[in-house]
């Protein structure tokens, strides 16, 4: 598989403390994985660095087939080039239509002018039809996105991100807040899209981890302390000792 993201030897201090220290992460161009660790472990911090929100202090961020520095890059210049986070919590549009909000997503991809002179095309539609079967929202393209569960608004914003085919989507704690129906729903959504992308999911939930079933990255003070699958970096005494705060 080939590499789309390599973060490597990159640190970063707030006020003196170390909150990514020496970090190494690479990932692949179609690659699901999950990020665990402790509060305070670095994980955010590593999700705004890769968007642009935060600049490091040293260390590189290398991306795509032509290998650009993210570092070089503005936060908007970095989503345009195909990289799409979503949020903890879910933000769309809940006076409009889950249609609309697709639709609004689909439209902001082609940019800032295209988008003040958007039509919707039949292609459009179709796409809308078919993003909203993907993320199970078939039945609700009419509804307004306020009406929808927690879970249902998840998906959609999911699906919003989908719409500007990301090359790699940052989902933070996909799960929280859902019911068990609507995490096994979440698993199998993530894990189609990263059939065509590669989706890193940073979630405290071990049993979604699970569900994921895919390589686990464990974050410790802003360093990589494991890495393999949910048994194996469960089994590591070292992320044993994090967990248990020894
Ligand atoms: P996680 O997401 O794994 O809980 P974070 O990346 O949010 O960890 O935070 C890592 C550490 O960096 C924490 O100790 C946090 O307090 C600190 N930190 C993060 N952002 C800032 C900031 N803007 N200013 C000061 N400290 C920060």
């Amino acid at each position: 598989m080939s590499t789309l993201l390599e973060v490597s030897g990159v640190s970063k201090t707030f006020d003196g403390f170390k909150a990514i220290n020496n970090l190494s992460f690479q990932i692949g161009a179609q690659e699901l994985r999950a990020v665990i660790g402790p509060n305070g472990a670095g994980k955010t911090t590593f999700m705004d660095i890769v968007t642009g929100k935060t600049r490091p202090d040293e260390g590189r961020v290398i991306y795509g087939d032509k290998s650009v520095s993210l570092l070089k890059m503005s936060e908007s210049a970095i989503a345009q080039a195909g990289i799409g986070r979503k949020f903890q919590r879910p933000t769309v549009f809940e006076d409009q239509s889950v249609f609309d909000n697709l639709m609004m997503a689909l439209r902001n991809k082609r940019g800032p002018v295209a988008a003040l002179f958007y039509r919707l095309t039949d292609a459009d539609r179709a796409r809308i039809e078919t993003l909203a079967a993907d993320i199970g929202l078939a039945a609700a393209l009419p509804r307004k996105a306020g009406e929808l569960s927690h879970g249902q608004k998840q998906w959609l914003e999911i699906g919003m991100l989908l719409a500007q085919e990301p090359k790699l989507l940052l989902v933070d704690e996909p799960a929280a807040g859902m019911t068990p129906a609507e995490r096994e729903h979440t698993t199998d959504l993530l894990k189609e899209a990263a059939k065509t992308r590669a989706v890193v999911v940073v979630e405290h939930d071990m049993e979604f981890v699970r569900r994921l079933d895919c390589k686990v990255t464990v974050l410790h003070e802003g360093s990589v302390l494991a890495e393999g699958s949910l048994d194996h970096v469960t089994k590591n005494q070292d992320v044993i000792d994090v967990y248990l705060g020894r």
